[in-house]
């Protein structure tokens, strides 16, 4: 393993018992968790991570967004880091291994480091990023965003959960009991960001291979669709004068489903939420407001198919109005090709069997791309479930999944920025 100088240090048992540690935070009965962004649980978790990163001398730090750094000084102190990581919040009934695998995976990185005795050249740092999730502040990737400036604090800060407790208030909490973890500007220059997660799908499964290195993440629009109609009596009102909000819905999902539908099955639509007023059972509903969620990997395919949806809305109207609004617009991103290398060739090395793959979800990995160059790795997940208690990975994906980024972070801390 003498080509292996940092991989060979990689703990599969300790990253997988810290799997297990972390998951007691916010537990649930099914063996997974609810540790949502800047809850208690979550606050808890992380001081459980700042205890192991001290334990090895890692330096943490914060700031202004509350993502949460561990520090490997580097020979040269001055030049920016490598930084590593995901995020540690969940889905109300999350599971052990979205984005904690990420953050546990740099920690051990850090760990192989220490254990070789060698120091790298630039500083490493693990990084949680604040409120991956967005299931209590939404829209998520809050931290991440931040930091690399795609979203402005102000309105981040003032952003409520469902309860009505704003970002601000949530951070000042959080921050107060980080008192001895020091404070630092947001969007320092790094030379670059590894994002290691579980697949979320079943591809890595289906195809029998332990590591995805991923190309990218495709494009999202999502937009909103108001449709108005007119109240009236469910018994009384005959067909010829009811504009029944509902109804002209439910054509309209309908034509677009069949409009998106592909013979390749890349596209992906959703409609997922359908808000129907007054929302009861004898009376015609004189509004229906229903989410579209509309992805795509290439640009131009996902330019077309939005740009397509207020005039299929428009044409299934009948007596009701439609206004369409697009809400968001993330074009298809592709990972430098650099990097994607530097991550192919120590999947090689590891000897763990590898493909390139598309990522379907979106992660933090997406902000930092415009900001240093970045790159991905997925493991596989059992069934491709995620976002589900069940959620599982096995503990030899994860110790090979961070055998990869070991050698990786010694290739990008260990001389100049790649491009
Ligand atoms: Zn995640």
């Amino acid at each position: 393993m003498a080509t292996l100088p940092i991989a060979q240090f990689v703990d599969g048992e300790r990253l997988w018992q810290r799997h297990m540690a972390l998951a007691r935070f916010g537990a649930l009965a099914n063996g997974g968790v609810n540790r949502q962004a800047l809850s208690e649980e979550e606050i808890a978790a992380r001081a459980e991570l700042v205890r192991w990163g001290r334990a090895i001398g890692l330096a943490p730090f914060t700031d202004a967004a509350g993502n949460l750094f561990l520090r490997l000084e580097g020979r040269d102190p001055s030049l920016p880091p490598v930084l590593v990581g995901s995020h540690i919040d969940s889905q109300p009934s999350g599971g052990k291994f979205d984005g904690v695998f990420g953050v546990l995976a740099a920690l051990e990185v850090q760990e192989a480091f220490r254990a070789s005795g060698r120091t790298p050249l630039r500083a490493i740092e693990t990084v949680a990023w604040m409120n991956e999730e967005g299931s209590r502040f939404a829209p998520g990737m809050m931290g991440s965003a931040l930091y690399a400036g795609a979203r402005s604090v102000a309105e981040v800060l003032a952003v409520r959960d469902p309860a009505g407790e704003s970002v601000e208030t949530a951070l000042k909490a959080l921050l107060a009991r980080d008192v001895d973890v020091p404070h630092r500007a947001l969007g320092r220059p790094a030379a670059a960001f590894l994002e290691a997660h579980i697949e979320q799908g079943p591809v890595l499964e289906l195809e029998g291979k332990t590591v995805g290195v991923v190309t990218g993440i495709q494009g999202k629009r999502t937009f909103r669709a108001t449709v108005t109609g007119e109240e009236n009596h469910a018994g009384t009102a005959p067909r010829s004068v009811r504009r029944d909000a509902l109804l002209a819905a439910a054509a309209m999902i309908g034509a677009l489903d069949v409009a998106m539908r592909d013979a390749e099955d890349v596209t992906r639509f959703t409609v997922g939420r359908l808000e129907v007023t007054p929302n009861a059972p004898s009376v015609v509903a004189a509004k229906a407001v229903f989410s579209i969620d509309l992805r795509h990997p290439d640009a131009g395919t996902l330019q077309r198919l939005g740009d397509r949806i207020a005039d299929i809305c428009r044409a299934q109207a009948g007596p009701c109005e439609v206004a369409v609004a697009q809400l968001l617009h993330d074009p298809p991103l592709s990972f430098p090709r650099d990097i994607r290398n530097i991550l192919a060739k120590a999947a090689a090395a590891v000897g763990a069997p590898w493909m390139a793959i598309a990522s379907g979800a979106g992660h933090d990995a997406r902000y930092l791309h415009y900001f240093c160059p970045t790159g991905m790795i997925f493991v596989p997940c059992r069934n491709g479930i995620s976002h589900n208690e069940a959620e599982w990975a096995e503990k030899d994906h994860l110790a090979a999944g961070a055998r990869v980024l070991a050698e990786a972070a010694a290739v990008l801390a260990s001389n100049g920025a790649p491009r």
